[in-house]
């Protein structure tokens, strides 16, 4: 499923900040030498995260599933002045290539890269958080979630992605697979979810935000 259409994309990127130079070369030698580069957020999502970022001025900025660094880049643009962001994925077959685009940006002291398994890493990380981007194992979305919500900040903003799983969320929930009733059940845990006051854009493949009550 196609939402919304190639089309729709393409006029919203022209009409939106264009990519950096470093975040369109990252883009390009993910797609040329990494596996599943489908996985990067990529340009309308990353100005989305971009955004969210510069309104909440993150001093304390969680991701979870780094993959090649992009949606780490946009995410940072909008760090508060001496901010940092804590990124952690499992694959350390990436670390070198996302090492060497975070050197290159203009928040390379602020990024601190953690390879390793988030379900250990996240709860040995100090909060608190002002923004928490979920962007890993669909099977431990509820598990994450868990692990930083009394660690975010008052206020502080939660993003899950790939929530609409290409819209298979939409199927007979007998014909899930894991990921999708994992996702479907993530869905229905956060927007009942007291503590968090929720709101599912359809960016892209499903961008589940919650802030902090
Ligand atoms: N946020 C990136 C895309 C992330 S893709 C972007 O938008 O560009 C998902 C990543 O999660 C992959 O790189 C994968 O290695 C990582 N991942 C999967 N399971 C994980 C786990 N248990 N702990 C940490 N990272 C994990
Ligand atoms: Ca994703």
């Amino acid at each position: 499923m196609d939402f919304p259409s190639p089309e729709i994309v393409a006029y919203s990127e022209q009409f939106s900040a264009p990519e950096s130079e470093l975040l369109a070369e990252l883009q390009r030698e993910t797609w040329a030498k990494v596996l599943m580069p489908r996985m990067l957020s990529g340009h309308i999502q990353g100005r989305t995260l971009s955004l969210l970022s510069r309104l909440k001025r993150p001093r304390r900025i969680l991701e979870i599933g780094t993959y090649t660094g992009y949606s780490a880049l946009c995410l940072a643009e909008g760090l508060a002045e001496g901010g940092v962001l804590h990124t952690i994925d499992i694959n350390d077959e990436l670390e070198s290539m996302v090492r060497r685009y975070f050197d290159r940006s203009p928040f390379a002291d602020r990024l601190h890269l953690h390879i390793g398994d988030a379900t250990r890493l996240v709860p040995e990380l100090p909060g608190p958080w002002d923004l928490v981007f979920i962007d890993a194992d669909k099977e431990n979305y509820a598990v994450y979630f868990d692990a930083v919500v009394d660690a975010l900040n008052p206020g502080g903003l939660l993003v899950a992605d790939n929530v609409l799983w290409s819209g298979k969320v939409l199927d007979d929930p007998s014909t899930f697979d894991a990921e999708t009733a994992a996702l479907h059940a993530f869905n229905a845990k956060v927007a009942s979810d007291p503590r968090v006051d929720s709101l599912l854009l359809p960016v892209r493949d499903g961008l589940m935000c919650c802030v902090r009550l």
